[in-house]
């Protein structure tokens, strides 16, 4: 088949490029594997990528402290400044779109840093994965505060406000420093409490080393607080504020209204500073500029801003070539393993509505999920614990043994690196992770619907909503991007109930999909080489598409066939995968390997590694090898097996089995001992009654 750049919307939307590179509009007919596929976006994502949008969302060069796994303790902890942290995922649509707010803020409180700073983390960066763990960080963005010489286990507050306004988090960042003590205040923090006016008036007339600048305005006013911070790195100036409520100030110094600012000059004289405006920006400037008003020559304060690592540049050489009209395993298998080992596994313990979650989800994943035999596998195994074991709390490290397969049973195995291939995005902090889970979801819808018995006696089974209801009780309890979980918890509630069969649950999530697209479209979230349009697109579905009275329509019956098609498992391509036929068994990863992952989101050196270990350990056909594992495994130092969170050694466990085959011994015995006595007793006592 063919396409026009006009009939196609991806050329579309890069038709001023495709003229700018000579191409007449309209004229020029392309075969769609060349205009949709991997040759066009990987040409596109050549020439369109915006540097700035090739790294990660925040750069050395941004006002902010980048910090890491590797820094953030020691620098938010017993720091003699305050910090304002904010906890985000490079993946995350709202992250993305509060970047430039967040950047711009950090640009106007730059003079603050010697009093509080502004840092971010990326939690979606595998080296802090283990950061974001431990400081219970569940969703995206996060924010929090630390105070000054916070102590060595604070893991600080967070800031639960929806009004994420550059203005009512800069007021946030005064409210934090007033929110020390005396004891606790930070170093050069100077005081930001309303002065007293004896001290005041007792400038008027006086000669001093230095100005003093007054700053007078209503209680709720913010402007004194921040003209002090903003001149927090001067010297030759101290600015205070009094409240115009204090009528001993405002009718000394003839002060009618509010906010105004006085000065106090060096040689005695003072009188009201003369601005264009009464707003912060022209009191600090005019501060600032004062005769002898000098910028302090301090050391900046200590930066732990990360050198960025190489890996984070430039995916584009990692680029992967891939088919438009198929599913990955290679996504699946990450995003699972995203969603296990990093998402899951910021809760500590899991009961109550989120156990009931996460039981459902691994019910639907385990009977659906069209994977391969060790991940499967390992799902099943999941679930099989997870029913056995009625506990009302779970602590998640319990179920991170079991994911890692800790008790090294043979045949299970979930990659424990991400390779994103159709969900590969132009930089790192696009797609990823968002789009494997959609992709998971279609992929449950589809199944359900081609094998409706496969949730049989789950309890799922008689219920046309199960995968979605399940998706919508993890995204809403789990999902790191909350804000998107609101949005699709409003369309939930919209129509989900409307769902009467595993056929229209398909068609739901496609269309609550393309809404999602429609409202993303343009946002900077969007990746430039994956436009959002509504999909699938008339090259993957021609037949999906009608139009009538020259109005685009959807034939909804075309793209149920599609759908149950694209997403079936013939659809998914094992392309990209880590390699699992010599797999047998897969140790467990050792501690601290998520640190030694690769930095860059694709993943390939790790894999490689991962490969190279896999027939090493997974030659368990060979005696030889069995043996000589036995007597490793006797040399081995450690002690005994972390069992499912347990801490059981393998003294423990050849004990446990000792004893189980003891006891079911002894019953046995037991029960015979007692039937034989029991007969002999009836025959003893018999009486013939005739
Ligand atoms: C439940 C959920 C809600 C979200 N809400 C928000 C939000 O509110 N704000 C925000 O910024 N981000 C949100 N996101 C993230 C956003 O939707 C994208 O996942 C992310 O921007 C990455 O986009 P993408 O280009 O990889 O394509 P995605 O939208 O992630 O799609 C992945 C793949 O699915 C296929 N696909 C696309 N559309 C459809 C469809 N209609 N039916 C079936 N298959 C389709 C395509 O092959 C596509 O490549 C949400 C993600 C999820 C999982």
């Amino acid at each position: 088949p063919a396409c026009r750049f006009t009939a196609c919307a991806l050329c579309a939307k890069f038709g001023a490029m495709s003229r700018a590179l000579g191409f007449e509009r309209g004229s020029l007919r392309l075969p769609c594997a060349y205009c949709h596929g991997p040759f066009l976006v990987s040409l596109l994502a050549f020439v369109l990528a915006p540097p700035g949008r090739a790294a990660r969302l925040y750069v050395e060069d941004d006002p902010v402290a980048i910090l890491g796994g590797d820094t953030l303790k020691q620098t938010v902890r017993n720091s003699s400044t305050a910090w304002l942290v904010q906890f985000y995922s490079s993946w995350c649509g709202h992250c993305i779109q509060y970047s430039p707010t967040w950047r711009a803020l950090a640009g106007d409180v730059k003079d603050w840093e010697l009093a509080i700073r502004i840092g971010v983390l990326d939690c979606a960066h595998e080296r802090n994965f283990d950061i974001c763990k431990e400081f219970e960080i569940h969703f995206y963005p996060t924010f929090r505060y630390f105070k000054a010489h916070a102590s060595v286990d604070e893991l600080g507050k967070t800031y639960r406000g929806a009004n994420r306004e550059l203005q009512t988090v800069r007021q946030l960042m005064v409210n934090i420093l007033q929110n020390h003590t005396r004891q606790d205040w930070p170093v050069h923090c100077p005081p930001l409490g309303p002065a007293r006016s004896d001290d005041i008036l007792a400038l008027m007339g006086k000669t001093a080393e230095q100005y003093t600048a007054l700053i007078v305005e209503d209680e709720d006013s913010y402007v004194g607080r921040e003209v002090i911070l903003d001149l927090v790195p001067y010297r030759g100036l101290t600015v205070r504020r009094a409240l115009s409520s204090d009528k001993a100030i405002t009718e000394k110094l003839r002060i009618s209204t509010a906010p105004a600012a006085y000065l106090f000059y060096p040689n005695g004289s003072h009188g009201a500073l003369d601005v264009p405006k009464r707003q912060r920006f022209f009191f600090s400037s005019f501060l600032k500029l004062l005769p002898g008003v000098r910028r302090k020559q301090t050391a900046s304060v200590q930066d732990p801003v990360h050198t960025l690592n190489k890996g984070d540049e430039a995916t584009m050489k990692d680029w992967k070539e891939f088919d438009r009209s198929k599913v990955y395993m290679a996504d699946l298998e990450s995003g699972l393993h995203y969603l296990l080992r990093v998402e899951l596994a910021s809760h500590h313990t899991l009961e109550g509505e989120e156990l009931v979650a996460f039981k459902d989800f691994v019910t639907v994943v385990a009977k659906l999920f069209p994977g391969r035999q060790p991940v499967v596998k390992l799902l099943e195994t999941l679930l099989e614990w997870l029913t056995s074991l009625p506990l009302e709390k779970i602590p998640y490290d319990a179920i991170l043994d079991l994911v890692n397969n800790k008790m090294r049973i043979s045949g299970l195995y979930l990659t424990d690196h991400v390779q994103w291939v159709s969900c590969q995005g132009s930089s790192m902090t696009l797609r990823g992770y968002p789009c494997s889970l959609w992709t998971l979801f279609h992929i449950l819808t589809a199944q359900a619907a081609q094998r409706p018995d496969a949730l049989a006696n789950t309890a799922l089974e008689d219920d046309p909503q199960a995968v979605l209801q399940t998706m919508r009780r993890y995204i809403t309890t789990f999902f790191g991007c909350q804000e998107c979980g609101k949005h699709f918890e409003a369309m939930a509630k919209e129509s989900m109930n409307s769902v009467k069969s595993l056929d229209e649950a398909v068609l739901w999530l496609w269309r609550k999909h393309n809404q999602v697209n429609s409202r993303l479209a343009g946002a900077m979230s969007e990746d430039p080489v994956f436009p959002k349009t509504q999909w699938p697109t008339p090259d993957l579905c021609p037949t999906c598409h009608e139009e009538q009275n020259g109005l685009h329509v959807w034939k909804e019956d075309m793209v149920q066939v599609f759908l149950k098609k694209h997403y079936s498992a013939a659809n998914i391509s094992p392309k990209y995968s880590s390699k699992l036929e010599q797999l047998d068994i897969k140790a467990p990863p050792a501690p601290g390997s998520m640190d030694k992952a690769p930095l860059n989101n694709q993943g390939t050196e790790g894999d490689k590694q991962a490969h190279e270990d896999l027939p090493k350990k997974g030659k368990r056909s060979d005696p030889k090898d069995t043996m000589e594992e036995a007597r490793n495994s006797q040399r081995d130092p450690r002690p005994g097996v972390n069992f499912l969170g347990l801490g059981f050694s393998s003294v423990d466990m050849s004990l446990c089995v000792v004893l189980y085959a003891f006891s079911c011994l002894f019953l046995m015995l037991m029960f015979f001992f007692f039937r034989i006595r029991s007969k002999r007793w009836k025959i003893k006592h018999s009486r013939p009654y005739v």
